[in-house]
């Protein structure tokens, strides 16, 4: 990528909000050459500190309301005067640009306010799990001053958990009525979200949401919750009709408060630093390792293919 502007510049003017600039920073940080690598590390090294934003993580299985959620909540937000960023992984793209059925198309209001900027960002692997730029990806929208980062990721293969490990604070869309196991959602999940929201609770839908909900709310006290955590809530919304979602950002600003007063804000943020840096580098050893061994491991799997025991191949690493 040609640089356009030096790194200063560059910096002044995603603060100052061009987005232009903005998008060229995330291109080139999802950007795998090592050239851009450089540059990539030079401009984040020139960010400021990270300003005060939420980072919002939303999952939940396709047609649950996500993209319908994010459009109201959204919307919501920017008549509140927050600036709102939506990353939208894309499970089925691992190139950078890729879109799931057109974000534009699914967030049609979002899409055109001034305030308000969305981007697909690739996944990593076949399972669909986060790409390890979009930590830099948060930080460049936080510079240019979005005040709410959505993270949008469908409810399949292992992007839940790296979602989590990304967010403030972690919401699970789900839906009254149809048995967990049809959901998909593994217990494991539920257990990192602080939100749990039943969407859909509307029209005929109305009295099963509100079971739903208390039962979710009752079930939500027996998980394990850390020292510092706030306790989870689940709350009954309709994206459709908006009921629920300014209750929702209250409570999400609540949460805010809560968290930075008993220091679980930033003990997470940095945790999750940590989470990235250890999972960056068990990659980065694989890579080496399968380089060194190379030939070894050609010839283990040849001897395997012949018919030698697995555990006897292993012997020789
Ligand atoms: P996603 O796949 O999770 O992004 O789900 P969508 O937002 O595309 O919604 C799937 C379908 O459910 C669409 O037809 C929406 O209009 C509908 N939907 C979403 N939220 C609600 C809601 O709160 N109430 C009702 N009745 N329908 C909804």
């Amino acid at each position: 990528m040609k640089a356009q502007w030096n790194i200063a510049d560059w910096v002044s003017q995603i603060c100052s909000g061009n987005r232009v600039a903005l998008s060229r920073a995330i291109t080139l940080v999802e950007s795998q050459k090592a050239s851009h690598q450089e540059t990539a590390f030079q401009l984040l090294n020139a960010l400021p500190p990270s300003k005060n934003s939420i980072r919002l993580g939303i999952t939940g299985i396709p047609g649950v309301g996500k993209s319908t959620f994010i459009e109201a909540f959204g919307t919501i937000l920017l008549e509140e005067g927050y600036k709102v960023a939506v990353l939208a992984i894309d499970p089925s793209s691992q190139q950078s640009g890729g879109s799931i059925l057109g974000d534009k198309i699914r967030m049609p209001q979002l899409a055109q306010a001034p305030n308000a900027y969305i981007r697909p960002t690739p996944s990593s692997g076949i399972l669909g799990g986060v790409a390890p730029q979009t930590q830099a990806v948060i930080q460049l929208c936080e510079a240019a001053g979005f005040d709410f980062i959505l993270i949008e990721t469908v409810g399949v293969g292992q992007s839940e958990v790296e979602v989590s490990q990304l967010c403030d604070i972690f919401i699970l869309l789900m839906l009254a009525g149809a048995g967990d196991e049809i959901q998909g959602i593994k217990r494991g999940i539920m257990e990192l979200a602080d939100f749990i929201l039943i969407n859909k609770s509307d029209g005929d839908n109305l009295i099963k949401a509100e079971q739903a909900r208390l039962i979710f709310t009752r079930s939500l006290h027996f998980f394990e919750q850390s020292a510092h955590k706030i306790p989870a809530q689940c709350l009954a919304i309709s994206a459709l009709n908006g009921s629920g979602i300014a209750d929702f950002l209250a409570k999400t600003l609540d949460f805010k408060e809560k968290a930075i007063l008993n220091g679980y804000w930033l003990a997470n943020r940095e945790e999750q630093s940590v989470f990235w840096f250890r999972n960056q580098l068990k990659k980065q050893w694989e890579a080496q390792l399968e380089t060194k061994y190379k030939a070894q491991i050609q010839q283990a799997e040849a001897d395997i293919r012949a018919g030698k025991n697995v555990l006897e191949a292993l012997k020789h690493f």
